[in-house]
């Protein structure tokens, strides 16, 4: 041990206390790891394959409560709605994103999604599918001179001299339904002065990773540190509710419909698997998928255009039980559509450690946990939010959870 001899002594002290420091954080990490790897996170289980689809729990229409007030039930209920889950803003190798239609549908399937809405960038390729079970469709993320859009349900991609003229109209030319992408990130000002785009992205999964990872890094630092452990855990620990862009859609809302929709904005990376069971959207339909493309497809562009839906931040609980509707003078009415006065709002599904807020034209106009039934005596757009505790590394947090589309009550 010749070549120790000439180390001296501040030189072995610090060799030393390296070495302290060295054992010292391989043990913090590792009680961490072991701590993260077992921590009993809702998103695990929405995501499992094993988890068995709640559909048929959905409560019937009029089992509980008062009867619908100044409702008339002769014509007996209208069929439950059925939610299928669509992931929606997914990019594949065509673009930017890492995998093929295959690599996605298996992801899908590991995550329950039924639809996965593809949104490359500028570019489409191939046809609507079903494949391994799961059915693809084919919009666009288009480069325009406000921002990306996202277009769903165009004849048609938009060309560069419309992206770069009138993206909006264009694509409402093509029958596409036009939505902001990441509206958040972007100059939001060019879309808010057209006054006229139709749906809006109220939650990008890329935007949150992108404020993680700046400065000071730490959402970014720990979210790393944390993956190799629990991939679903890491991602939601980067999760925040989109006020801002919760407030510019509402604001928008004020005098047309703007569709809300979630993102996941998934490219491969974190996996499809993980980015498609954090985010997602329930649409709900009248008959189940049949497996026909061109008639599944119609269902699909039809419930969001009119807003037909709910956007769930499924990392933090499995949303397919999850309904809110209205019953008003003309029955049963879903999200996205319009109930006469007077109606009653109905939240269901929810369960434990969900607590729920009910908005009036941007304006909270009543608190609940769990369920809820509320009677909406004023003119306005009523959407629904909710929230839940789960459990995280240091303890516990509210997480956002549920945002549905508005019911207009007239
Ligand atoms: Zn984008
Ligand atoms: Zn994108």
């Amino acid at each position: 041990m010749a070549y120790r001899t000439d180390i001296d002594k501040p030189q072995r002290r610090w060799l030393k206390w390296t070495g302290v420091a060295a054992l010292m954080v391989f043990f913090a990490y590792g009680s961490a790891f072991v701590r993260i790897l077992f921590l009993d996170f809702p998103g695990a289980s929405a995501s499992s394959p094993k988890a068995t689809p709640p559909v048929l729990e959905v409560p019937p229409v009029f089992d509980a409560g008062p009867k619908p007030d100044g409702g008339s039930l002769d014509a007996g209920p209208a069929p439950i709605p059925l939610p299928v889950r669509v992931a929606l803003h997914v990019h594949t190798s065509v673009s930017d994103g890492r995998g093929t239609v295959r690599d996605i549908a298996e992801a899908a399937r590991a995550t329950k999604t039924d639809v996965v809405w593809l949104t490359d960038h500028d570019v489409t390729e191939g046809d609507d599918r079903v494949e391994n079970g799961v059915l693809f469709l084919h919009g666009a993320e288009q480069t325009t001179k406000f921002g990306h859009l996202l277009v769903f349900g165009a004849d048609r991609l938009l060309t560069k001299a419309e992206r770069y003229s009138d993206p909006l109209s264009a694509a409402r030319s093509v029958h596409g339904l036009a939505g902001p992408a990441h509206g958040d990130r972007t100059s939001y000002v060019g879309w808010a002065n057209s006054g006229q785009f139709d749906a809006l992205e109220i939650y990008n999964l890329a935007t949150d990773a992108i404020r993680a990872a700046s400065f000071p890094w730490t959402g970014i630092a720990w979210a790393a540190l944390a993956y190799p452990a629990n991939a679903l855990y890491a991602l939601s620990s980067i999760m925040e509710s989109p006020d801002e862009l919760l407030r510019r859609w509402d604001g928008a809302s004020v005098d047309r419909d703007v569709v809300g929709f979630c993102g996941t904005d998934a490219h491969g990376i974190p996996s499809y698997a993980v980015a498609l069971g954090a985010v997602t959207n329930y649409f709900f339909v009248d008959a189940p998928l049949t497996g026909d493309v061109s008639k599944d497809r119609d269902q699909l562009r039809a419930a969001l255009r009119a807003g037909r839906l709910i956007c769930a931040l499924e990392v933090f609980g499995d949303a397919r039980g999850v309904t809110v509707f209205a019953v008003g003078g003309t029955g049963r009415v879903e999200v996205g559509g319009t109930a006469h006065r007077p109606a009653t709002l109905h939240v269901r599904g929810g369960g434990a450690n969900v607590a729920g807020t009910i908005l009036r034209d941007g304006e909270v106009v009543h608190r609940f946990d769990g369920d809820t039934a509320y009677r909406a005596l004023d003119k306005g757009r009523y959407r629904v939010e909710l929230s839940r505790r789960v459990p995280t590394f240091w303890g516990s947090r509210v997480a956002p959870w549920v945002f549905a589309n508005p019911i207009t009550v007239r």
